[in-house]
């Protein structure tokens, strides 16, 4: 039944909050990590390399390394391209800070680049006018799980003699010509933070073709070990470990391996959920005041880890931060991906110019929102996610037409009780 009570003005107003970007927990997800508990084995152990080994079948990698995070896995990328300081890191500027931020860490510049308004990823074009002889690397963002263009970044990359990193937060069941995304860069990253495609609550994976890299990314992630740490204490009995260099705390405990192993068993039968609701989404959005996204490319599978809308602010008299707000009014939560990288305050400080060279993602963060997308919405979910999107902006195209702005604040419904901050999960 559809969580809609009836309501005088016909507001379609749901009693019960639609969170954003909500997991999916299963009794199998909940049974393996209880017996994980059971096991007093919760550290990093048999279940985080059999995670990994799973991972690394299912997208046909030479190597994986389970970490704690995406944003870990980027980090141990750009030291494995042995980014050294003040080398450039070419990084889009529709992306989740992290692609940035560890850019910074390893001790580069991160240099922000435009993206295609249609497929919101990294413009080869783009990224060709910002290289300079510092110019080391790039990461380009499998944006909302549609491949980048593989063909035209690389072959610019490679003119240059770039290392190309793939951010695959959005991607995991993303491919090119049959072959999975994170398998054509040096470096891959894969986020399984709670509202992505697979949720460890917090965790992330690495991949890379060369061995040695591998070998090394899983020291650098257990402070720069020798041996394993689970290895250490088994049966076999105690065996010293030297430091060989200073690494980090990035691996991955059984406990979020646990949640990985089944959720990654049961993400293609996901991604066909997700597919019907995207289908159901681009019928019923395809007259109103908003574009759905882009079609997806032959030959290319999209991960349909978001669904987009971009507001076509021309026929709304209302801009994309007060729909966001009607929404949660009307008990549906969005999300915002993103407010484009330069637009935050310690990137815009640092850009070279005034931002007008990143025209794109400054028109798209100004026009997307991001609407609720996951296997464990009902269809009458989904109906009140269109009846509410379509209420919202019918209203004010109406209201634009007949040339006045509304200012009626509309009021929280009475059954929504303490509804969660609209957009509280940023990434
Ligand atoms: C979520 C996300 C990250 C960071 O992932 P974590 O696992 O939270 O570190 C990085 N890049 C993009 C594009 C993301 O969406």
């Amino acid at each position: 039944m559809s969580k809609y009570e009836p309501h005088a003005d016909a507001t379609p107003r749901r009693s019960e909050y639609l969170v954003f970007g909500q997991p999916e927990i299963l009794d199998e997800d909940i049974d393996e990590v209880v017996s994980v508990l059971r096991s007093r084995w919760i550290g990093a152990g048999p279940r985080a390399s059999r995670f990994e080994e799973q991972f690394r079948l299912y997208t046909g990698a030479a190597h994986a390394v389970a970490v704690s995070s995406c944003t870990a896995a980027l980090h141990l990328a750009l030291l494995g391209a042995r980014i050294a300081p003040g080398d450039e890191v070419i990084v889009p500027a529709m992306t989740f800070a992290a692609t940035a931020n560890v850019v910074v860490h390893a001790g580069g510049v991160p240099v922000i680049a435009d993206v295609d308004r249609d497929t919101m990823c990294l413009s080869p074009t783009d990224i060709e006018r910002r290289i300079t002889p510092r110019t080391r690397a790039v990461i380009a963002v499998h944006f909302a799980g549609r491949p980048f263009d593989i063909d035209a970044i690389f072959a610019v990359a490679d003119a240059h003699g770039l290392t190309v990193i793939e951010d695959c937060a959005h991607a995991i069941e993303t491919t090119v010509g049959g072959r999975h995304a994170g398998t054509f860069g040096a470096f891959s990253a894969f986020s399984f933070y709670v509202t992505k495609n697979v949720v460890t609550a917090e965790g992330g994976m690495l991949l890379t073709h060369d061995p040695d890299a591998a070998a090394r990314a899983r020291r650098l992630a257990l402070h720069g070990l020798s041996a394993d740490a689970w290895k250490r204490f088994s049966d076999d009995g105690f065996k010293h470990y030297e430091v060989e260099e200073p690494g980090f705390k990035y691996n991955m405990t059984d406990i979020q391996a646990a949640l990985g192993l089944h959720q990654l068993a049961r993400v293609e039968r996901s991604l066909e959920r997700r597919n019907e609701i995207w289908a159901r989404y681009d019928d019923a959005f395809v007259d109103l005041p908003a574009a759905t996204p882009a079609p997806v490319r032959p030959g290319t599978r999209h991960a349909r880890h978001l669904y987009t809308l971009l507001l076509d602010l021309d026929h709304l008299d209302i801009g994309r931060d007060r729909v966001q707000r009607e929404l949660h009014e009307l008990g549906i939560g969005t999300g915002i991906h993103y407010r484009a990288l330069h637009l935050h305050p310690y990137y815009r400080d640092r850009l070279p110019d005034d931002g007008a060279s990143l025209a794109n993602a400054t028109w798209i963060s100004e026009r997307t929102i991001s609407l609720p997308l996951g296997p464990s919405l009902t269809d009458d979910d989904v109906d009140d996610v269109i009846a509410a999107v379509t209420w919202v902006l019918r209203r004010h195209e109406r209201a634009r037409r007949a040339g006045h702005t509304t200012s009626r604040q509309m009021k929280p419904s009475p059954g929504a009780a303490n509804p969660p901050r609209a957009g509280a999960r940023s990434t």
